[in-house]
């Protein structure tokens, strides 16, 4: 099946001439036609993905193909795609079509890759399930009953359900690594500044980062090579790192892993602490040593990222006012306007984000809420860099449980919050984190989560591999919905 390949696979293919692109695309698409009505993946397909395969075919032919080239890629709809609606998943962006690409996607269509769509998301990219999308609810493609995780969820589930071969994500709290562990892909949320946030919607810009979603490791780091590197067009774009994700000889010997304690708790399904330990004997068996590591100030994390996340967030939707962007719905006076469209425009996960950022920055609560956070957060780094004195790698958990069934979590955001309790630490700090499939239970996807210190990316990517090959890895698309 075409579309359950890597696309490392079907690069070899396509260099051979064994395959066109074309016949890679039109099998995405036919792929998409028969399964979208139960996946609900994507928000919009790309109309012109065909004759963008046309090209790619011309770079192959030419002998100019990259590793990207021919391979349809999904992108999460925060991202501007130029001609293409980009809308948040928001009734306030519903139809806003850029003029400019996010320097993510430019890089994508420099490397002959195919956009093939937009993929669905909570509003903003605030939430943990899809649910909080204004338009549609996205299916875990292994269990239609439950979550495809979130917020990212839309790019998970194409990849999962063959709808992509690859997709792009952003992670701001665990919405590149969550969904991926909930439906069985690889996910990578790299180090902040590692790649360009021009063209991606702000929700929180201190937190905010594009990754990759895969079907193994190798497409991850190629994926990631791709997107990576140094943007003027992005001030926290980080010049001078290297974007090479090569995997040759990827070995654990003599690697210190270490199991954060604070993570290994009650609040975790004994089906994921099983997946982590077997992680850990066979990371032993490949010549690792792991060892127990401490996390002290992990567990104020999720309290100091919903008290710095919605005020980033306050700040940065305070543009879409159906004056400078978005929906406009005319009112009585200028006022009026303004706070029909917001309401309008808005659904209740995103003004509860407004309202908490607002009530944690206005003046009397700045100092008690806002700077305390920031206080936390600069705790939270520290444990980290105590953690990457003694260790090279820690191996977590990516969420506490397997996918959640549903309408499940839909009247306790508390409880759906908690969902990121394992990856909000990790932006927090600003570190990379990559989740890995790990097996299943009832037929759910398991992940574990491996972080590394600031631009440890490779690093991740060889331990993950290892990983992946010590399991017999073999990435599977689940049969279902093929009618
Ligand atoms: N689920 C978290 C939130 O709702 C993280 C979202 C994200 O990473 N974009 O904020």
């Amino acid at each position: 099946m075409i579309y359950a390949k890597t696309a490392h696979e079907l690069h070899q293919l396509l260099i051979k001439g064994e395959i066109s692109s074309k016949e890679v695309v039109s099998a995405v698409l036919e792929r998409i036609d028969g399964v979208e009505t139960d996946i609900n993946a994507y928000i919009t397909i790309n109309e012109e993905a065909l004759a963008q395969a046309e090209r790619a075919d011309r770079m192959i032919r030419d002998g100019k193909a990259t590793p990207l080239t021919g391979i349809p890629v999904a992108v999460k709809d925060n991202m501007s795609t130029k001609g293409i609606r980009t809308t948040c998943a928001s009734n306030m962006l519903k139809d806003y079509v850029p003029p400019y690409n996010a320097t993510a996607v430019e890089k994508l269509i420099e490397a002959g890759a195919i956009i093939i769509g937009k993929t669905n998301l909570d509003e903003f990219a605030m939430g943990s399930s899809c649910e909080n999308s204004a338009f549609k609810q996205t299916k875990n493609p292994w269990d239609l009953s439950k979550v495809p995780g979130g917020s990212s969820g839309g790019s998970a589930a194409a990849v999962a359900a063959g709808e992509a071969i690859m997709a792009l994500g952003s992670d701001t709290g665990g919405s590149i690594r969550q969904p991926a562990a909930f439906t069985g892909v690889v996910g990578l949320k790299p180090t902040y500044g590692r790649v360009s946030r021009y063209g991606l919607v702000a929700f929180a810009s201190s937190l905010d980062q594009i990754g990759p979603f895969a079907r193994d490791v190798e497409d991850a780091a190629n994926l990631l090579s791709v997107i990576s590197g140094h943007d003027p067009l992005d001030s926290t774009s980080i010049p001078g790192k290297e974007s090479d994700f090569s995997l040759d000889g990827a070995s654990v010997k003599g690697l210190r892993v270490g199991i954060p304690k604070e993570f290994m708790t009650e609040g975790l399904d004994p089906v994921i602490r099983d997946a982590i330990n077997r992680a850990a004997q066979l990371l032993e068996d490949e010549g690792a040593s792991v060892k127990e590591c401490s996390l002290p100030h992990s567990e104020y994390a999720l309290s100091a990222y919903y008290i710095i996340a919605p005020a980033e967030a306050s700040s940065n939707l305070a543009r879409f006012d159906g004056v400078r962007y978005g929906l406009r719905v005319s009112g009585d006076n200028h006022t009026d306007m303004f706070i029909r469209s917001r309401q309008e425009g808005f659904g209740p996960e995103v003004k509860r984000r407004i309202m908490l950022g607002t009530y944690a920055l206005s003046a009397g609560y700045y100092d008690a809420y806002y700077k305390k956070a920031l206080q936390v957060r600069n705790l939270i780094k520290q444990d980290f860099d105590h953690v990457f004195a003694d260790f090279d790698v820690i191996l977590s958990p990516t969420t506490p449980s397997v996918a959640f069934g549903l309408g499940e979590k839909v009247d306790d955001p508390l409880s759906m919050y908690l969902s990121d309790v394992y990856t909000i630490p990790v932006n927090m700090a600003g570190l990379p984190g990559l989740s890995l499939p790990f097996g299943f239970n009832n037929g759910l996807p398991i992940g574990v989560q491996l972080i590394g210190g600031l631009w440890q990316e490779r690093k991740l990517l060889q331990v993950g591999k290892v990983l992946e090959q010590a399991t017999g890895y073999v990435p599977v698309v689940p049969e279902r919905g093929d009618r």
